[in-house]
């Protein structure tokens, strides 16, 4: 028989014959990798181990360290669901299971919902077929077999998918006992692999998404390699769970959204409220130091000045229905960019007034569907901590450098310490479907990627994924349990300073095009304040806690003194509560602690005496009895130095 050439991954040659199979190459290499092995790559394709090889080809062996593998074997879990739900409910109709970021889903049609009970049940049976090491096998049908198959078994969704997918004459099928799937694969060799997942839920979902389309469920499950893994990632969805803003926010009084007054729409509570003044009172000082203008825009402009913007076309989707007055149509603002435009060009400006940073809190509307909206996290209205800055091209760098370092300083200060930077470039190969010169292009990313270099930022660069108006850079935050967020965002834009012919007078005395970057360090203030609220599980820095102090009498004997405590500490500016019920003090601290108050002031007859407060804290407990003086000076350092824990 012919030999064929096979470059394995490590460079070395070897010569075997053709239709040998990456499993029985995985074999002579070493017994160890054929075990580890799941699939193969060739050529940067990735194949079934069992796939024989028919010509000569570069050839890796994908255990669990390799990246790519891991979506295989998810997706291989997928196939397992799909089997067992068919073995316990044969008459479901199959949709789609791929793979997701921490398992898979199948989706099913059944007129009954999947119960728990259900569920533990399905879960059962996946794991009696990976007992039994079932074979995932790799078929090729002729397409009209293939339909027909599917016609008789009534599987409606498998046909579209089949009549739509398909062109070629033979059409790949992946068979795990008695379920038959239309799939491109690969998979794993077996079942037998699949050992550390769990069923976690299930969610209605349009057929493809599309409204009006029969309503599917969607079983997810969670799948790692080990059971470690997998441990680990549950920990982190109950450690997740504790900490969610929404439960948080009613528990501590924060904010709530309110049916009677719509979804997606915040209030705002007291402790919320002062929460949010402290952060826009660093803000706004911060913007001050730093050479912003503060500016404010109304909420609602003419429909006609979102034509000119462009928003009416590719934003409109997201925008509130807008809204008659006086004949005029008039449209709630989305976004703060033609607002300021509008004061950029209130003057004729000089490159003496560049560059131009205007700031402002500003509160857009954005119509998202009410399935979307979570907590504060995504909503329909939310105040940007925006700002435009206009600027002439030589002075691009340093608005940039000055941009992220205000951006770390932003995070840093409410204690993130972990970043990822992305930096957002074109696609050059399509030079036509952007708008701006190559030369501004060239400018701009280059000004982006020298800005993160030059301050030491690690950043990964993501050819072909910026929008069409200008390269970005993205920062995300890592939090205390390790997940990432998407906040800052720093955008240039070619489009709208030439829809809204903004210019100023050069040294030259001509007229010349501004550059304009758009930029949120915190993007939202209410997302912001959720990621602080989980980042924190609601015990908040002292700086921030909109209680800093509870005082608590050890009974109504003294209240005076606690009074005056109370003075004193209000006085020195600080947050002060008093809780000066009829409770018992164990009661008093209970409630203190659940509503994590940093600092209890307990207050009985020996303080009362001696001018003293006994200190107890949220997290250290007891810390004895200290002069009043003495633990004003603390907390008046530990407030102005904004500690985080
Ligand atoms: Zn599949
Ligand atoms: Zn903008």
């Amino acid at each position: 028989m012919e030999n064929i050439h096979i470059t394995l991954a490590d460079g070395k040659a070897v010569e075997v014959p053709r239709g040998t199979t990456p499993a029985e190459i995985a074999r002579k290499i070493s017994p160890s990798l054929a075990k580890e092995a799941l699939v193969a790559r060739t050529d940067g394709e990735l194949i079934d181990l069992s796939r024989p090889l028919e010509q000569n080809t570069s050839l890796a062996i994908l255990t669990p360290q390799d990246p790519d593998a891991i979506q295989v074997f998810r997706h291989s879990a997928a196939h397992l669901l799909a089997a067992a739900v068919l073995e316990l409910f044969p008459n479901v109709k199959l949709g789609i299971g791929p793979p997701i970021e921490t398992g898979f889903f199948y989706e099913f049609l059944r007129d009954e919902p999947f119960t728990p009970e259900d569920l533990e049940r399905i879960e059962a049976k996946m794991r009696e077929i990976a007992a039994r090491d079932v074979p995932n096998e790799r078929q090729l049908l002729p397409r009209a077999e293939a339909l027909k198959l599917y016609r008789q078994s009534d599987q409606v969704f498998k046909c579209e998918l089949v009549e739509e997918k398909t062109t070629e004459p033979m059409v790949s099928f992946y068979t795990t006992g008695k379920f038959i799937d239309f799939c491109r694969g690969p998979h794993i060799p077996s079942t037998g692999r699949i050992k550390a997942f769990k069923l976690m839920s299930v969610a209605g979902a349009y057929w493809k998404g599309k409204e009006g389309n029969p309503q599917m469920q969607r079983i997810y499950g969670a799948c790692f390699y080990t059971q470690d893994e997998l441990d680990d990632y549950l920990h982190k969805l109950e450690e997740a769970k504790l900490r969610d803003h929404r439960r948080l926010g009613t528990e501590l009084d924060l904010f709530s959204i309110q049916e009677e007054a719509g979804p997606g729409l915040i209030f705002w509570h007291p402790k919320g409220g002062l929460i949010r003044k402290m952060m826009e009172d660093w803000l706004r000082d911060e913007l001050l130091r730093r050479g912003y203008q503060l500016v404010f825009t109304p909420h609602v402009m003419r429909l006609d000045l979102w034509k000119t913007s462009g928003h009416t076309n590719f934003y409109r989707e997201n925008m509130f229905a807008p809204l008659e007055v006086e004949k005029a149509d008039y449209q709630l603002k989305p976004m703060n960019c033609p607002g300021h435009i509008l004061i950029y060009k209130s003057h004729l400006r000089s490159y003496r007034d560049l560059p131009l940073r205007l700031a402002e809190l500003g509160t857009v509307y954005r119509y998202e569907r009410s399935g979307v909206l979570h907590g504060l996290l995504r909503v329909r209205g939310f105040t940007q901590d925006d700002a435009h800055i206009f600027c002439t091209p030589d002075q691009i760098e340093s608005e940039i450098a000055a941009c992220v370092d205000f951006a770390f300083a932003a995070l840093r200060t409410f204690g993130f310490t972990r970043f990822e930077v992305e930096l957002s470039a074109r696609d050059p190969s399509r030079p036509g479907d952007y708008a701006g010169s190559v030369e501004d292009w060239q400018r701009a990313e280059g000004a982006l990627e020298n800005t993160l270099r030059r301050m030491g930022i690690p950043f990964k660069r993501m050819e072909g994924e910026a929008v069409f108006y200008g390269p970005k850079i993205d920062v995300k935050l890592i939090d205390a349990i390790g997940r990432a967020w998407q906040l800052t965002t720093v955008q240039f834009d070619f489009n709208l300073p030439v829809r809204f012919g903004l210019e100023y007078v050069g040294e030259d005395g001509g007229r010349h095009q501004p550059l304009m970057v758009h930029r949120a360090l915190w993007g939202s203030v209410e997302r912001f304040f959720g990621i602080l609220i989980e980042h924190y599980s609601g015990a908040f820095p002292v700086w921030l806690a909109p209680v800093q102090a509870e005082v608590l009498p050890v009974s109504g004997k003294f209240l005076d003194y606690a009074n005056q405590v109370v003075e004193k500490l209000r006085s020195a500016g600080f947050r002060v509560h008093l809780d000066d019920r009829n409770e018992k003090l164990q009661a008093k601290i209970r409630d203190a602690q659940l509503q994590k108050i940093p600092y209890m002031l307990v207050l009985g007859g020996k303080e009362a005496e001696a001018g003293t407060v006994s200190v107890r804290h949220r997290a250290k407990g007891d810390q004895g009895p200290r002069s009043l003086e003495a633990f004003i000076a603390a907390l008046s350092q530990e407030v102005a130095s904004k500690q985080t824990n």
